[in-house]
C-alpha cells in the first residue's frame, strides 16, 4: 500500500471539500517528519476518530530562528511514508516551503499572552511561526479533528487558543507523551544525540520524576519543587538547563507558593548541541 502524496494547498483544499462534501469526517496529524512512536501514536488516535486521517509532512522554515536547526533537521520521506501506510493514513501533505509561503507572503498568527515564556523566551518568533502553519495547514487539509502531541506543551496550548479564538471550528485532541523505555521522550531531535549524549538526555526525563515522585509524597510548594528538579539536572555534566519551571497547566502563568490546581512542569535543556524539551503534570 502506498500512501496518495498531496504538494499544494490548492489541491488539498479541493480534495478536502470533496470528503467533506461526501460527509466524511477528517482527522489530522500536522508533523515535521521523521516519525517515530509519537507520531504514530497520533495517527493510531486520528484513526479511530476520523473516516479520513491526514498527515502533513512540513519542516516549517518560519517558526526556526536564525541560528537553529532547520537545514540540518532529519528527513526520510520514503521511511515517513512507508509509517504512514502501516498506520492508515489516506493521505500525505507534502507542501513545498515555495507552495507555503511564495514571494511577497506577510501574513503571520500570533497567540500573545501563550506564547510568552518557556519556549517562546528562548525561541523568538517560534510559536508566530506554528500558530500561523498550523493555521494554514488548517485550511488546507479541513480537518474536523487535530491531534497533538503533550510532549510540545506549549504548542499544544497555543493551537488550543487559537482554534477557540479563530472560530476554526476544529477540535484539538492533546495526546500523551511517547518515551523510549528508559524515560527520555521520544523526539526526531534524539537524532542528533551521540551515544554519551544520549546518556546525559536522561537528565530531562530524571528531573521530571524525581518532582512528580516528590509531589505524590505531599509537597506541594512550587519553588521546592522547582528547586529540587533543577538540582537533579545540575548534576549530570554536559546538559545546559534552558529553563525549568512550574506553570498553570491551562494558561501558563508562572505559579507561586502552593500548588493548588493542574500544573505543568516544563524543561528545556541542551545535551550538547541539541535542544530538548519534555515536561510532566501535576494534579492535585
Ligand atoms: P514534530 O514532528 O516534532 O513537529 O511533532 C509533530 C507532532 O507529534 C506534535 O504534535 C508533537 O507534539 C507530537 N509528538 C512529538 N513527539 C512526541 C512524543 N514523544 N509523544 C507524543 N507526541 C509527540
Amino acid at each position: 500500500m502506498t500512501v496518495e502524496r498531496i504538494h499544494t494547498p490548492t489541491e488539498m483544499r479541493a480534495r478536502a471539500e470533496a470528503w467533506r462534501c461526501a460527509g466524511k469526517r477528517i482527522a489530522f496529524v500536522p508533523t515535521m517528519g521523521y516519525l517515530h512512536e509519537g507520531h504514530v501514536s497520533l495517527l493510531d488516535e486520528g484513526r479511530r476518530r476520523g473516516d479520513i486521517l491526514a498527515l502533513s509532512i512540513f519542516v516549517n522554515p518560519t517558526q526556526f530562528g536564525p541560528k537553529e536547526d532547520l537545514s540540518r533537521y532529519p528527513r526520510d520521506l520514503d521511511g515517513d511514508l512507508a509509517k504512514a501506510a502501516a498506520a492508515g493514513v489516506d493521505v500525505a501533505y507534502v507542501p513545498e516551503a515555495a507552495a507555503m509561503y511564495p514571494d511577497g507572503y506577510q501574513s503571520y498568527v500570533t497567540v500573545e499572552k501563550l506564547q510568552d515564556g518557556l519556549c517562546g523566551a528562548s525561541r523568538p518568533g517560534h510559536f508566530r511561526g506554528v500558530a500561523t502553519v498550523v493555521l494554514k495547514l488548517f485550511n488546507a487539509v479541513q480537518p474536523h479533528v487535530a491531534l497533538f502531541g503533550m510532549k510540545d506543551y506549549q504548542q499544544l496550548q497555543v493551537i488550543r487558543r487559537m482554534a477557540r479564538d479563530l472560530d476554526l471550528g476544529v477540535e484539538v485532541v492533546g495526546m500523551p507523551i511517547v518515551r523510549e523505555a528508559d524515560g527520555l521522550a521520544k523526539s526526531s531531535r534524539n537524532a542528533y544525540l551521540s551515544p554519551d549524549e544520549r546518556l546525559r538526555a536522561l537528565a530531562l526525563s530524571r528531573a521530571l520524576v524525581s518532582a512528580r515522585e516528590s509531589f505524590e509524597m505531599g509537597e506541594r510548594d512550587a519553588a521546592r519543587l522547582v528547586d529540587s528538579a533543577r538540582a537533579t539536572l545540575h548534576l549530570t555534566p554536559g546538559v545546559r538547563l534552558d529553563y525549568l519551571e512550574l506553570r498553570d497547566a491551562a494558561s501558563l502563568e508562572p505559579l507561586h507558593g502552593r500548588v493548588v490546581g493542574p500544573a505543568v512542569m516544563a524543561v528545556a535543556a541542551f545535551v550538547g548541541t541539541t535542544r530538548l524539551i519534555d515536561n510532566q503534570l501535576f494534579e492535585p
